[in-house]
């Protein structure tokens, strides 16, 4: 049986995309068609993303961060309702930790409202235990606004780490932004960012849009999705090696890959951007040896530069595993091997 230690961890939040991750993760996973992240000066001053979801149930306010509960119960979360879930995962969060690991890295507080609630709203504050201090009633509309203010600031090693790379850092959580943009058709996702005088400057913005081209479109422009083709491929490969013994008794899987990906440019001539986006069941992950593949099949063909790439593999969930890494962001694919094998052949 998939035990408590397999959701258990130590490191949720290991750098400013790890918070943003959580963050819009959770909104997502509760319904939200709105949201916005908002950054003051790269994420090292304030990290905050304000969604238009269902809000937080007053019976779960203690819930959502109060370490004795969470001991109590081992690992709370709403939205695990048995060990089996952990196999087939419908929402992005499972853990309920990854609010209570921010309270202990920086200031972190809510303020949320349900539908029934609105125009009130409840402001709630953390103590670095991640228990509940204070409640208090507010103005807000429905949904959630989480923010973390003075990311690593108890961990002055870290904190300095990250301010010294913090130009790097932010653009890699933009990448990881553009992602969840683009692959959440149907939400209104915003990204601003304060430094120094330019106030809340919007870095980009999708529509809502009910197609992935669109949010493409919006995120990385009209120019980049002309230079593009739609991507959907069947795979179909063989278990091998000892997961063969585990699922579906060594029936072949089967995977359906779709997205969009740049027209080949032959020789040298016009350039795509180096732009790739990998997700597994719509959760933007990503897949190195994956990449490599398709960079290879690419100059194979003597295309010059690395191909833009947005693929989501729709596979089955038994066909991979999310726990290896605490962050969840890496993702183990099963037979690795003979998914490329067969996705080179494709290609
Ligand atoms: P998880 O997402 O794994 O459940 P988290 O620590 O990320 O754990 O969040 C704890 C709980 O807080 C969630 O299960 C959910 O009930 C609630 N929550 C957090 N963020 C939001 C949000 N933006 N909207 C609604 N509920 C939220
Ligand atoms: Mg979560």
């Amino acid at each position: 049986a998939r035990s408590v230690h397999q959701i258990q961890s130590g490191q949720v939040i290991v750098d400013l995309c790890s918070v943003a991750k959580e963050l819009v993760e959770n909104s997502l996973d509760a319904g939200a068609t709105t949201i916005e992240v908002r950054f003051k000066n790269n994420g090292l001053d304030l990290i905050e993303v304000q969604d238009n979801g269902s809000g937080i149930s007053p019976d779960n306010y203690e819930n959502v961060d109060d370490a004795a509960f969470r001991s109590a119960l081992k690992h709370y979360t709403s939205k695990l309702s048995s060990y089996e879930d952990l196999t087939s995962l419908h929402t992005f969060g499972f853990r309920g930790e990854a609010l209570s690991s921010l309270c202990a890295l920086a200031d972190f507080h809510i303020t949320t409202a349900q539908a029934h609630q609105a125009p009130r709203a409840n402001r709630l504050e953390f103590e670095i235990s991640g228990k509940l201090r204070k409640t208090q009633i507010v103005a807000g509309q429905k949904g959630t606004t989480a923010s973390v203010e003075g990311i690593f600031k108890r961990l002055p090693v870290r904190r300095r780490e990250l301010e010294k790379n913090i130009k790097r850092e932010y653009g890699k959580v933009l990448n990881l932004l553009h992602a969840y943009a683009c692959i959440s058709t149907d939400v209104k996702f915003s990204v601003r960012n304060t430094v120094g005088k330019t106030k809340n400057v919007v870095v980009f913005s999708t529509n809502g849009n009910r197609t992935t081209k669109e949010n493409i479109t919006n995120v990385y422009g009209a120019k980049t999705l002309s230079a593009l083709i739609p991507l959907e491929l069947e795979l179909e490969y063989e278990p091998s090696g000892p997961m063969r013994h585990l699922g579906g008794g060594g029936q072949s899987h089967q995977l359906v890959i779709k997205g969009h990906i740049s027209r080949p440019v032959f020789g040298e001539g016009r350039q795509t951007p180096d732009r790739q986006m990998f997700f597994v069941n719509s959760r933007p992950c990503g897949l190195p040896q994956i990449a490599k593949a398709f960079n290879e099949v690419y100059k194979s063909f003597n295309v010059s530069q690395s191909p833009f790439i947005f693929a989501d593999f729709q596979m089955d969930t038994n066909a991979y595993d999310v726990n290896v890494s605490p962050d969840k962001r890496t993702i183990l694919l099963h037979d690795a091997g003979a998914l490329i094998e067969s996705l080179k052949v494709s290609l």
